[in-house]
């Protein structure tokens, strides 16, 4: 469900004026804002908010759709290396949803995700409408050691955490009822609803990257807003990209296409000095943290920032989802 360009216009039009204060370290354009709190610590905040039909499938199980909801809020804390801390929730309930089954369960999907990270809900909004979940996540990071996605440099390597594709393969196999095997249909469907937020590596992140997204609308989408924040262009190999075996032989066809634009994935994206690569690799596998590099930042031509995948240029206007668009 990834998403391009008129919402980005959007936001520079009508938002991105208002951010300006003397306490707000990055605000509107990253996956997060940054605020010079007191202190040692930088507050992180970041919000998404889930539409029914939109972010998820109108047959989607309250549990499933609350931690979906947070783990998704809590990637951006992950894509700027902050520690959650706290959250909001901002409810609209059509009344058909408004049973105790249907709150115990998205409780109970809160509560799940809540008590993993160690982060508590401390206020939000309940109202009446068609189904939509607003969180805003709280968190903190040592002064001046946030991810951004401004710092990547000519020559950086361009690593990605975990697979890719998964939430694509998700969500065509619940749209189509596709039958695939039982152990890889509970995979992907955790990995649509429960998509773990990569925190711990993010943390970790703070010692080694350079600039860092979390994938939510499509590796191309998000690496090139890396490229655009950085001044500088990528260049990929579609055969380093990290696909999950079962997913690449149940859907040949499609697998390639939906690790490069597919959305949903919530994996980090993120670039390390060419330097500091084997040591940023050797500390990765001591922690167990799956990471693959898949390319390296290139100088821009004609002052253009651009993503090539094996050597040709793909749009960065295009592939992504619109909601301002008729996608049907
Ligand atoms: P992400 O995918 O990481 O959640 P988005 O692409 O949704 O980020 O948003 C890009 C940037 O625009 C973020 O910094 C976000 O906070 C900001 N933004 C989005 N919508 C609004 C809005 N209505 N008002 C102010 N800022 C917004
Ligand atoms: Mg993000």
């Amino acid at each position: 469900m990834a998403r391009s360009t008129d919402e980005f216009r959007l936001i520079d039009n009508y938002f991105k004026g208002l951010t300006s204060q003397s306490q707000v370290e990055v605000g509107i354009g990253d996956d997060a804002a940054i605020i010079n709190s007191s202190g040692d610590y930088q507050t992180v905040v970041a919000s998404d908010t889930l539409v029914e039909s939109v972010h998820f499938p109108a047959s989607a199980q309250a549990e499933q759709i609350a931690s979906r909801a947070l783990c998704v809020n809590l990637s951006d804390m992950a894509a700027m290396g902050a520690e959650p801390k706290w959250f909001t929730l901002a409810l609209t309930l059509p009344s058909k949803k408004t049973t105790d089954l249907w709150l115990q369960g998205f409780s109970r999907g809160l509560a799940k995700i809540a008590k993993q990270f160690n982060i508590a809900l401390i206020g939000g909004d309940t109202t009446a409408g068609p189904l939509t979940i607003s969180i805003t996540v709280l968190g903190e990071v040592p002064k001046g050691q946030a991810l951004v996605r401004s710092g990547a440099k000519v020559g950086d390597n361009i690593y990605v955490s975990g697979d890719l594709g998964d939430g694509a393969a998700a969500l065509h196999s619940i749209i189509n009822e596709a039958h695939i095997g039982s152990d890889s249909s509970s995979r992907l469907l955790e990995r649509l609803y429960c998509p773990q937020p990569q925190i711990e590596l993010g943390i970790g992140l703070r010692d080694y990257a350079s600039a860092c997204i979390d994938i939510s609308d499509g590796l191309i989408a998000d690496l090139g807003h890396i490229c655009n924040a950085s001044g500088v262009s990528a260049e990929i190999d579609s055969q380093q990209l990290p696909i999950d075996i079962e997913v690449k032989q149940q859907f040949k066809q499609q697998s390639l296409q939906w690790a490069i634009s597919g959305g949903d994935d919530y994996q980090l994206c993120f670039s390390v000095t060419a330097g500091r690569h084997k040591e940023f690799e050797q500390w990765a596998a001591a922690c167990k943290f799956a990471v693959t590099k898949i390319g390296n930042m290139v100088a821009m031509e004609d002052n253009q920032s651009t993503v090539r995948l094996d050597g040709q240029t793909i749009s960065l206007s295009t592939g992504g989802y619109n909601h301002f668009a008729n996608n049907t």
